[in-house]
């Protein structure tokens, strides 16, 4: 782990051999910091990626697939008496319901669509990374499917805490490989997860989670993600006859968010409004939010904001949400940071516990934590008079709560 800290975008630049590569940089941000031995594949990936992206008979099998598999597009919901919790008059919101899609949450059309490029490059294995299992049992799923293997890299305390996912993975055919080492957590699962590809790119494609990591990840995973944005945008224009004021989406890696706003970028008068975990508060040190508290430096194949100390060591993290306990971010959020295109925001495990209780007694949706982050910063925005009137607020749902019953059992024992 190299760590840049107080960077200059030419230093950054300096530092991998693709500067010339516009692909894969986001302004300062992004690149490929990776061993030597997996530069051909990950060039191999990026070329298939581009020549699928461009090709129309990809686009018609992975709509098809999208459509009849995960059930795409996804409902926009008319959240009226959400709205009225605001108690800001004319405001409406409209929640994208990611939750709806098969297996619960966004990632599938991620591993769907690298699932379907995997075997266009004639790979008849897929490996991944997974911390809490989400992006695990995507994987399983479509390596299900589309009839490849499925090798999924696990932290042992990961693996511990989230039975029922690895459970999951094993039904649907997953082998599910417990790693010992390092963290036992999700940072293990990737340096494992990354040796097993050095050893085995002829056959094997890794199929990465979120829009971060080494070109051509964060651009791949957004294309496909960004389905959620394109979808969005116009079931609204249909549904609301004009853009929103406000797009909000929790930020973990970033899939999701990036997925979202995309849609949005070139619309200046649409605020766009990442929200990550801030866990027990920012001046806790126990949280984290990555492009609010952290720093540029680089971090699992990429140079983006990353949280760390002055040495330039990685910072212990936590969130009461899994999918967002992750000490980075993808480049392309942190470059639309740095020149002004998103806002950031935090909520805490408190304000995500509020909006995943308001949302379950408005609306009769159990969302995912992650999820609930964007919803309890919408409830706090109302609270703060930062909502104007006749608002129109576009909201991602990431993901559904079945997941988390267990803490949110605990906080009902709670009181
Ligand atoms: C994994 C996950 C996230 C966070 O990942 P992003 O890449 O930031 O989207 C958010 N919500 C849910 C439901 C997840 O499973």
């Amino acid at each position: 782990m190299r760590m840049v800290i107080g960077y200059t975008s030419a230093q950054a630049a300096g530092q991998d051999g693709e500067r010339h590569d516009d692909r894969g940089r986001f302004g300062a941000f992004g690149g490929r910091y990776v061993p030597e031995g997996l530069m051909a594949a990950l060039t191999e990936v990026e070329s298939a990626h581009r020549r699928a992206w461009a090709d129309p008979a990809f686009h018609r099998e992975l709509d098809e697939l999208l459509r009849d598999r995960v059930g795409r597009p996804t409902l926009l919901h008319s959240a009226p008496r959400l709205a009225r919790t605001l108690g800001v008059a004319g405001v409406r919101v409209y929640l994208k319901r990611e939750d709806m899609a098969h297996t619960g949450a966004h990632k599938i059309n991620n591993a769907l669509g690298q699932g379907l490029l995997a075997a266009r490059m004639g790979k008849t294995r897929l490996i991944a990374e997974t911390g809490a299992g989400q992006h695990g049992v995507a994987v399983a799923t479509v390596a299900s499917m589309l009839g490849l293997d499925a090798v999924i890299y696990m932290g042992a305390d990961d693996m511990a805490r989230q039975q029922s996912n690895v459970v999951r993975m094993r039904l649907l055919g997953a082998e599910v490989r417990p790693v010992g080492s390092g963290d036992r957590r999700l940072k293990a699962a990737v340096t494992e997860a990354v040796r097993d590809w050095v050893a085995h790119t002829e056959s094997t494609h890794f199929l990465f989670g979120t829009a971060a990591g080494p070109a051509p990840y964060p651009r791949m995973v957004r294309d496909h993600q960004s389905r959620i944005g394109d979808e969005a945008r116009s079931q609204l224009l249909a549904a609301a006859g004009r853009l929103p004021d406000h797009v909000i989406a929790c930020v973990g890696g970033g899939s999701n968010a990036v997925g979202m706003f995309h849609a949005f970028t070139g619309d200046p008068d649409v605020r766009l409004i990442g929200v990550e975990a801030g866990g027990r508060g920012l001046d806790t040190g126990q949280h984290a939010a990555t492009l609010s508290a952290g720093s540029p430096g680089e971090m699992d194949g990429s140079f983006s904001y990353v949280l760390q100390d002055r040495d330039g060591q990685i910072a212990r993290t936590h969130s009461i949400a899994a999918g967002l306990d992750y000490p980075g971010v993808g480049p392309e959020l942190s470059h639309l940071k740095d020149i002004g295109r998103i806002e950031h925001a935090v909520a805490t495990d408190a304000v995500a516990v509020h909006g995943l209780h308001t949302l379950c007694r408005t609306e009769g949706i159990i969302t995912a934590l992650e999820s609930a982050h964007a919803v309890g910063h919408l409830l706090e925005l109302a609270e703060r008079g930062a909502v104007a009137e006749d608002a129109l607020i576009l909201l991602c749902l990431s993901g559904r709560g079945d997941k988390d019953l267990a803490i949110a059992a605990g906080l009902l024992d709670a009181g």
